[in-house]
């Protein structure tokens, strides 16, 4: 990546002002940078180098470089540019001031559905251009999406994962994080092959977490464990959390947390769905057969009434965990460093 890297060094160019650290992940540490001949504020991802690299940390860095460096969408993060500095690898990036949708859902508890309308419009037109050019994201997450202003204006960050992939050409290597992979990843010997099927499934928990404000799979809320339950695509729409919520947003949540990736809505169908148009959502005009299409419709129905059994032990676990941080907060207990507690 020499031809993108500027001329001279970070400060020649930008200043961090006091306060201006935004967090840090496994890699690297965010500022906000101001750059000096515009007074134009950016963040700056410093990934320290090390002296005995263990390969992971350098490999991934040039992978984010190059996806970032080849991507230009109002909805994807965009690098500006990057210092190979002594202490480390400076990239200067658009800086998203509102922090995380990860953030903002823990806020709010949950999100609307216009508001969650709004963010999707947006994430399915950042997908789209992305999957266009074969770039398959792999780590799709409220983390990783950014928000820029308060009109909830989204971005999709960090590609420290994402590989440029060709149409043919597949990866086997685990990756993303627990709860938003996508079962295809879990069972590589059954199928091989994935690839931007598992960023719609991503973007699917992250859907089903902005309506009802917890995840559909998770180790906490219900037996099997959290494995198997997304190789069997075992989640619910307990009540009363999605009572209010409408039949087309479960049927979206439903064709992109569908097991089959051959089968998973892709994201130019996404971006046709009722629920993203906002258009009344019509089951006939479905591209369901009549016969699977009544059993679909059923299938959400029954989902959306199951057991008082597992509602009960949900609506617990919710509660245990509210007093759980409510009591952590009053213990002092120190906050994970980057912020990144597991939704
Ligand atoms: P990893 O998953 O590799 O550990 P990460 O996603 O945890 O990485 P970073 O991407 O290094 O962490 O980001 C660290 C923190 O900085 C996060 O809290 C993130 O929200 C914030 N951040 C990252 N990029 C920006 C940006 N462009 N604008 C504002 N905040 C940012």
């Amino acid at each position: 990546y020499p031809q993108q890297q500027a001329t001279g060094s970070f400060s020649d160019y930008f200043e961090i002002p006091a306060n201006g650290t935004l967090g840090s992940g496994h890699f690297a540490t965010v500022f906000v940078a101001i750059e000096k001949s515009t007074g134009q504020k950016y963040a700056v991802k410093v990934f320290k180098k090390r002296r005995k690299d263990d390969g992971r940390g350098q490999m991934g860095l040039q992978q984010e470089i190059a996806v970032l460096m080849s991507v230009h969408h109002p909805n994807v993060l965009c690098l500006k540019e990057t210092f190979d500095e002594e202490d480390g690898i400076y990239l200067i990036l658009e800086l998203a001031s509102e922090g995380e949708l990860f953030n903002l859902i823990i806020e709010k508890g949950k999100l609307s559905e216009d508001e969650t309308r709004k963010l999707y419009n947006q994430l399915l037109n950042g997908l789209k251009y992305l999957h266009e050019r074969n770039v398959v994201h792999r780590d799709i997450k409220p983390e990783n999406i950014l928000l820029t202003d308060k009109n909830l204006t989204c971005k999709l960050a960090d590609f420290g994962l994402a590989k440029i992939i060709g149409e043919d050409s597949f990866t086997t290597s685990l990756c993303g994080t627990p709860s938003y992979v996508a079962p295809e990843i879990l069972m590589p010997s059954r199928n091989r092959k994935y690839t931007k099927a598992v960023d719609i499934w991503s973007l699917g928990v992250v859907l089903y977490i902005c309506l009802c404000g917890f995840p559909p799979f998770s180790d906490e809320l219900a037996p099997p464990n959290l494995r198997d339950q997304i190789k069997e695509g075992r989640f619910d729409y307990p009540s009363p959390y999605w009572d209010t919520v409408g039949d087309a947003a479960l049927d979206l949540i439903d064709r992109m947390l569908t097991v089959d990736p051959d089968e998973r809505i892709t994201v130019e169908e996404a971006l046709e769905h009722p629920w993203v148009t906002n258009k009344p959502f019509n089951p006939a005009m479905s591209t369901d057969s009549d016969a699977s299409l009544a059993g679909h419709m059923q299938g959400l129905a029954v989902r959306r009434t199951k057991l008082e059994r597992e509602r009960t032990l949900i609506a617990d676990m919710v509660k245990e965990s509210a007093v759980a941080e409510s009591k952590q907060e009053l213990d002092g207990e120190e906050e994970i460093p980057n912020g990144k507690n597991e939704i």
